[in-house]
């Protein structure tokens, strides 16, 4: 999709700190990290947000999540407990319109979210 940073991203055009890829999804550091470990896990394909999810995405989601996981044990914040959120739409301050996941971890967090 043109003009969108995460697509910019997974295409290497954009400079980000990619600490994973293969050839479905890509993760990187989060710019402005809100916690300790901040990682954005994306599918390479854009995909506006989880509202746009298709049964045939299925896998793809699967994925992104596993990878997740698997960067919580890298990252060490499995034992400890880390967070996977995915903001959808304004009143859950989505600002980036390409499916994204948030993995935070490194430090204890409350909630209700903000
Ligand atoms: P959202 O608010 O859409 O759920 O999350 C978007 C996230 O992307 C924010 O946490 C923001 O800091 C991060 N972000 C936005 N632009 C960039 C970028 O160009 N590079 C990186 N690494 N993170 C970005
Ligand atoms: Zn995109």
């Amino acid at each position: 999709m043109n003009d969108c940073p995460f697509c910019a991203i997974a295409a290497g055009t954009i400079a980000a700190d990619r600490i994973y890829e293969d050839e479905e999804v890509v993760a990187f550091r989060d710019i402005n990290p809100q916690a300790p470990t901040h990682i954005l896990v994306i599918p390479r394909e854009h995909i506006a947000s989880a509202a746009e999810l298709t049964r045939a995405q299925d896998p793809l989601w699967g994925r992104v999540l596993h990878v997740a996981q698997q960067l919580a044990v890298s990252e060490d914040i499995d034992a400890s407990g880390f967070r996977l959120v995915t903001n959808v739409g304004a009143d859950a301050g989505q600002t980036v319109p390409h499916l994204h996941l948030h993995l935070l971890g490194g430090r204890a967090m409350s909630w209700p979210p903000g």
